[in-house]
């Protein structure tokens, strides 16, 4: 039988990534020597042992970027299960029931032309007891009557079996529609990554400025934009023109008809600025340059940190800082921001236009960090080299261990590090700092979970 050649898909990322970021974990599990790694490597599409591309992760647990029919996910290899193993053959079966435990989808490998054996049951009583939706593949069904052997394989009690050669690619197209078809369908709230203007939230507490900076921005650049094709504005919205692209500031009626300012209405302003806020993609959080951070401004910017927009800081009436209000507002910005060192920041004026080009190309950087991805392999090969270096303090006689690590998502960039204890928060805290100083993020806030072994 010749080669079937593997059905050809997408190698660009971008065209593959899920709207929103989210990614599932299929995890290859099987006995030693059943072609789980070939299967692996056909399914990322290389020919080459995945182990050499990830030095320092071990072949325990590789975890690798796929996608297929437009849909991304994690393909975790894992080492072979053995049940009833002892040393380092036990401590490879725990990672494989590890990696069961951490995945949306199981592929359980069994050997064609071996059949199904004990250790092969003993494999199906534990994917039972995980309860995570199993498909079942004989591989090494490199002719016809080997496809037939397969048949076989429905004594296992997992359903259908999938006949494959991972070797020569046959039957692997069917496999990867079936691993979609079993995968929890994705979010159908398209959060961020949408079509049309990038949307801003322009927010701050009363008289920082933000009207003034609406109505520089609207006549300095072209023009406000009424309509943009192939997009509905709500009316409280406005159409700005900055730098070449169209921006949509959010809820901007107020701003715009100047109505905010009566009395007593900190508690309507602070609903109206979460309102904003949870509409867009980035916050451009005024402050007022000439006093001091206040209590009010903190909890503007909390406000969009928290909704897990990206985050502009721009010190607007900048005219008014002499050297001595410099000298002071450099050590308010250590004390008062310390928390968000990583926002964009600016120095405006919207009275004398100053520096007000520098917004957009601000905005810009912010949403990009936002939208990141960090590559698994380059995720799990950084992280395993820093926690090499620095491990995680002694907790109860062990330090707790990293497995693996993989972006659940953007907008914000979400990681998920699979570990074998609880993190202090310390070290949560170090790894998000490393992580910053490696990948970068600037303006944009970064989740990172840490999900301990049970
Ligand atoms: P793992 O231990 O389960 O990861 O197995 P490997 O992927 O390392 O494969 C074990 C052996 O089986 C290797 O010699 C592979 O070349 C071979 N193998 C894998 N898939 C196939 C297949 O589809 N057909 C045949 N004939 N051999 C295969
Ligand atoms: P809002 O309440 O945040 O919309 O603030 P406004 O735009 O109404 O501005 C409040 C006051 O600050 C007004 O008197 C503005 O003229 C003044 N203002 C706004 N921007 C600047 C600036 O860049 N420099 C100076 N010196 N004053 C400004």
């Amino acid at each position: 039988f010749d080669d079937v050649p593997f059905p050809s898909f997408s190698t660009d990322p971008e065209t593959a990534s899920a709207p929103n970021g989210w990614q599932p974990i299929v995890a290859v599990v099987g006995r030693p020597n059943v072609g789980k790694s070939t299967l692996v490597n056909r399914i990322i599409g290389r020919r080459q042992a995945v182990v050499e591309d990830v030095p320092g992760v071990t072949r325990d647990r590789v975890p690798y970027d796929a996608h297929w029919n437009g849909r991304r996910f994690t393909v975790v290899d894992t080492g072979g299960w053995e049940p009833d193993a002892k040393d380092r053959a036990a401590a490879i079966a725990a990672q494989a029931e590890i990696a069961v435990q951490t995945a949306d989808v199981v592929v359980f490998v069994v050997d064609a032309i071996v059949g199904a054996t004990d250790m092969d049951e003993k494999a199906v009583r534990m994917l039972r007891r995980s309860a995570k939706p199993v498909i079942l593949v004989g591989n090494k069904a490199d002719n016809q009557n080997l496809e037939l052997e397969v048949n076989s394989l429905w004594s296992l009690g997992l359903g259908e079996p999938f006949p494959i050669s991972a070797l020569h690619g046959r039957g692997s197209g069917d496999l990867l529609d079936a691993i979609l078809a079993a995968m929890p369908p994705a979010p159908a709230i398209i959060e961020g990554v949408r079509r049309g203007p990038r949307r801003v939230a322009l927010v701050g507490r009363p008289n920082v400025g933000k009207s003034s900076l609406l109505n520089r921005l609207a006549h300095e650049e072209r023009a406000v934009v009424d309509s943009v094709a192939g997009t509905t504005v709500d009316p409280v919205d406005s159409l700005v023109e900055m730098d070449g692209e169209i921006f949509q500031f959010i809820d901007t009626a107020g701003l715009r008809k100047r109505v905010n300012q009566a009395s007593g209405t900190e508690y309507y302003a602070s609903l109206r600025t979460a309102g904003a806020v949870e509409g867009a993609e980035v916050g451009v959080v005024l402050l007022d340059a000439g006093e001091v951070i206040s209590e009010q401004d903190q909890r503007v910017l909390t406000s969009v940190v928290e909704a897990g927009r990206a985050l502009v800081i721009a010190f607007n009436k900048w005219d008014l800082v002499d050297e001595d209000r410099r000298f002071y507002l450099d050590k308010e910005i250590d004390r008062e921001l310390k928390r968000i060192p990583w926002a964009v920041r600016v120095n405006i004026s919207a009275k004398t236009g100053r520096a007000v080009d520098k917004l957009a190309p601000a905005i810009r950087k912010a949403l990009a960090s936002w939208e990141k991805r960090i590559q698994t392999g380059a995720l799990n090969q950084w992280l395993t080299a820093l926690t090499q270096a620095t491990p995680h303090p002694v907790r109860g006689g062990r330090a707790p261990r990293v497995l693996f690590a993989t972006q659940a998502g953007v907008a914000p960039p979400r990681f998920v590090l699979f570990t074998t204890g609880p993190f202090d928060a310390g070290y949560q805290r170090f790894v998000e700092r490393k992580l910053r100083e490696e990948f970068g993020f600037e303006g944009s806030p970064v989740e990172i979970a840490v999900r301990p072994r049970k």
